[in-house]
């Protein structure tokens, strides 16, 4: 609970009808996607300016409350969920596009637009905004900055860190901190842009985002490659990429993910393959010819059943559509999924394969692997319910054997679901221990009162 004196300054801030108190409204923000327990917040803001924003995170801050800044919440790793209490900030009335300029292939939005919106806007001019998250529509593009969220076209095109130009955020005292720039090349002052990327709301707010545009390509050819043999998927996609072609997307499937995405969406994927690999290249017409004839190539030489092209743009958009659906298609097999997100050296994903295999048996669990195959990112998910005591305990030493294969192969924690709070017991594995001080050092300076997101990423100090 808030004390009616601050809840009256928020509501001087806000206006009345953007302050959220009632339990049953607050529930809506005490989670995330991700599997953790539920904090309700002691109340929510709904600023609908961006000076309503930078004046509700200094009351904050003057206050020592803590404060969670929520886009959509679909994050996958506790990053929206007020563990330490205090008031959740939603940006979803944040949500305009300030401009698409043309001229110079940028665009400038405030923190709250749907991804998905932004991508349709651009390409109604011509224009390309590739991250593409499997919640584009509806996650933000500031929760896409503040994860560095990835998506199916990370192979060819990066992810959000490669298309932030520049940024303009609220500091911890509700002042404006300006970062890179509309031009191409920025060389001025510290690179506090690659510093908020990926930063999970624990060091600033975001208030403004600049983003790289590009070209939309003129071809695209879909396909889908089908196998009998996990091995022999997995296998071809280090083959594709050790062949130099640069596919925009190069995803894999598991049998387990084929059946759950064929019962859920009906697109008329085989459900008795082992596995699929579906593959879009694109560019230049000329270009695209010659990289499918090569993709489908080494699909058959690797031992696939069939290579199926997309005949149109509607039978392509329906399979992509069907992968997108992936994850809420396994999420309606068991009541508890568990979405990981070790991503190793593309070399190493039929190892990785093969080991996510292993655990499954090793704790006797159904797992089901798809994902950017192609960037070495698998998403191994585990169905199962967290009712379930004995179980629930495999589950978590199913999770750690995941994260401990993924690093012994020089992989990382995270491909591009952050580390919230999910997985900061884990950074030290990945880093090393002066690593998380040198981190804690930077989140004092900037956040002395320790009010933003407080716990997230590197935990908390002892004693704070
Ligand atoms: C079905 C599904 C599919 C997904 N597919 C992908 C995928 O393909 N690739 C991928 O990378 N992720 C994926 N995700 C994860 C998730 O969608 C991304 O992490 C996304 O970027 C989160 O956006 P959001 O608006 O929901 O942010 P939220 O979940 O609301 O917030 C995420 C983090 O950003 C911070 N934040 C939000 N707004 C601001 C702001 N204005 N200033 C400072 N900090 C802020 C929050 O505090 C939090 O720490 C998927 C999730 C689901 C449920």
């Amino acid at each position: 609970m808030l004390s009616p004196s601050l809840l009256k300054s928020f509501v001087e801030i806000v206006g009345p009808e953007n302050v959220f108190t009632d339990k049953a409204d607050l529930v809506a923000y005490s989670y995330d996607a991700a599997v953790l327990d539920a904090v309700v917040p002691g109340a929510v803001l709904r600023p609908v300016t961006t000076e309503a924003l930078g004046a509700a995170v200094r009351v904050c801050n003057e206050n020592r409350l803590p404060l969670t800044v929520r886009g959509a919440g679909t994050n996958l790793s506790g990053g929206t969920i007020p563990d330490a209490g205090g008031v959740v900030i939603v940006t979803n009335g944040l949500n305009r596009i300030l401009e698409i300029n043309e001229a110079d292939m940028y665009a400038r939005v405030e923190p709250g637009v749907v991804t998905a919106k932004l991508a349709a806007a651009v390409e109604a001019k011509g224009l390309f905004y590739p991250p593409d998250p499997g919640s584009q529509s509806v996650s933000t593009l500031g929760g896409n900055v503040a994860e560095n969220a990835g998506g199916l076209r990370g192979l060819k095109y990066g992810v959000t860190r490669d298309y932030v130009m520049g940024l303009e955020f609220f500091d911890v005292d509700g002042n404006i901190v300006k970062t890179g720039s509309r031009t191409v090349k920025c060389a001025t002052g510290y690179n506090l842009t690659a510093l908020m990327v990926g930063s999970e709301g624990t060091l600033g707010v975001l208030k403004e985002i600049i983003l790289k545009l590009i070209p939309l390509p003129t071809h695209r050819k879909s396909m889908i490659a089908v196998f009998d043999k996990i091995e022999a998927a997995s296998e071809t996609v280090a083959a594709i990429i050790a062949a130099r072609i640069v596919p925009a997307t190069l995803e894999f499937m598991d049998n387990f993910t084929i059946r759950a995405v064929e019962a859920d969406s009906k697109v008329g994927l085989p459900t008795d393959a082992a596995a699929l690999l579906l593959i879009e290249v694109d560019g230049h017409p000329a270009m695209v010819e010659e990289d499918a004839d090569k993709v489908a190539a080494i699909c058959e030489q690797r031992g696939a059943l069939s290579v199926r092209v997309a005949g149109d743009a509607a039978e392509r958009d329906k399979v992509w559509e069907a992968r997108r659906r992936a994850l809420s298609a396994l999420a309606k097999t068991k009541p508890t999924l568990v979405l990981e997100d070790a991503t190793v050296p593309r070399s190493k994903i039929p190892d990785m394969v093969r080991a996510i295999q292993e655990i499954s048996r090793t704790y006797d669990l159904s797992i089901g692997t798809f994902g950017h195959a192609g960037d070495g990112n698998l998403h191994p998910t585990i169905l199962t319910d967290k009712r379930d005591k004995a179980e629930w305990a495999r589950v978590e030493s199913a999770i750690e054997a995941i994260f401990d294969k993924a690093l012994s192969m020089g992989g990382t924690l995270s491909g591009e679901h952050g580390i919230g709070t999910a997985k900061s017991g884990f950074m030290e594995k990945e880093t090393s221990p002066a690593t998380i001080v040198y981190s804690r050092r930077i989140k004092a300076a900037l956040d002395p009162n320790n009010i933003l997101n407080p716990g997230k990423i590197i935990g908390r100090a002892e004693g704070a």
